[in-house]
């Protein structure tokens, strides 16, 4: 498509909602929702720190990343066979199929499993047969393998051997978890070994770490995208190496508002990342947590910021070329992409 039409402002909200978009930063475990969690324990048998739905969604109103986190690992508690790691992924599927989204490159953490005596099997057979069905609902679902970046490299590496024998069943591997005082190099050995198996890299760096930790993740860890990214701005020369270079941006508004990374979501730089040309794009990162998934994402972060259909177009279009699918798919998701914006 050469040219994007003008959408009238009012036709906006329902044109976000429609258009095709492909999801490249949602962790799977960060998608519980409290009654999944409450049903899980009851089939597994697991005791609960909280007594009904009721006290555990009032919970999720954490205050700050160490209350988010305690209620994300009692979440994760619950999670115990193949069926539930399915479950859990197969709910965050027919929500994102809802939101249009045709493509979902999905984190998992397995070292938050594995610590608790889950085979990585288990986790890797339950999220993959998600991934497979979710063809049903009209989504390619992929996964990505993520270390957690706050345990050594030694752990990293213990994880990727337990990993490789189902090297078929995952595309990549990132890095996530506390950021601060945990930088990119800390993992470089760890990811020269991932490329050496052919695996897809991404990290998250520059969500509340320096641009110096996204210039790493660039230089030393060698990603093909950033996750977050958002203090980017903050180093001209760091804005305009991302630009050359068409790096994807993972960006994930409502989390960074959460996580108070903005204090208010019209103060969002993701205007500024777009007009410098960067290949930024839209994600929910942990949805159950952060206030919304996909189309939350872009109706609140539009509405706030007074983004324009130009930049939905460009936003769908970047998360599509920016995903790990062959070029035949980039193709046809861009295709039904135009379709939309051709209809509106
Ligand atoms: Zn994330």
């Amino acid at each position: 498509m050469n040219a994007v039409p003008d959408v009238p402002m009012e036709r906006l909200p329902a044109l976000l909602a429609a258009m095709p978009k492909a999801e490249l930063h949602i962790h799977i475990e960060g998608s519980l929702e409290p009654e999944l969690i409450f049903a899980l324990a009851q089939r597994n048998g697991v005791a609960l720190p909280y007594t009904d739905v009721e006290e555990l969604r009032r919970a999720y109103a954490f205050t700050n990343l160490q209350s988010f986190l305690d209620i994300y690992y009692a979440g994760a508690s619950v999670l115990l066979q193949p069926q539930d790691f399915y479950d859990m992924a197969w709910a965050y599927l027919q929500r994102a199929a809802a939101d249009h989204v045709v493509r979902a490159e999905i984190f998992f953490d397995p070292q938050t499993h594995t610590a608790r005596g889950v085979a990585m099997e288990t986790v890797i057979d339950g999220l993959s047969r998600a991934c497979r069905d979710a063809r049903q609902l009209g989504v390619d679902a992929e996964l990505i393998l993520c270390f957690l970046r706050h345990l050594s490299e030694e752990e990293a590496f213990a994880t990727l051997e337990q990993a490789l024998p189902f090297r078929d069943r995952f595309i990549g591997v990132g890095l996530d978890s506390s950021e601060l005082g945990h930088p990119p190099e800390k993992f470089t050995r760890v990811f020269d070994a991932c490329r050496r198996h052919g695996l897809h890299l991404v990290a998250h760096a520059g969500e509340e770490g320096p641009p110096a930790y996204v210039w790493s993740a660039l230089d030393v860890l060698k990603v093909e995208r950033i996750d977050h990214g958002v203090q980017s701005t903050k180093d001209p020369a760091l804005m305009k190496r991302l630009a050359q270079d068409g790096i994807p941006l993972t960006v994930c508004p409502l989390s960074n508002l959460k996580l108070c990374v903005f204090p208010q979501l019209e103060q969002h730089n993701l205007r500024e990342l777009l007009d410098a040309g960067l290949v930024a794009t839209v994600n929910s990162d942990d949805p159950a947590y952060f206030g919304g998934y996909m189309n939350a994402n872009f109706l609140q972060t539009f509405a706030a910021t007074g983004l324009d259909a130009h930049h939905a177009y460009r936003l769908a279009r970047n998360s599509f070329e920016g995903s790990f699918a062959e070029p035949a798919a980039r193709r046809r998701y861009v295709e039904r992409l135009d379709a939309a914006f051709a209809a509106a």
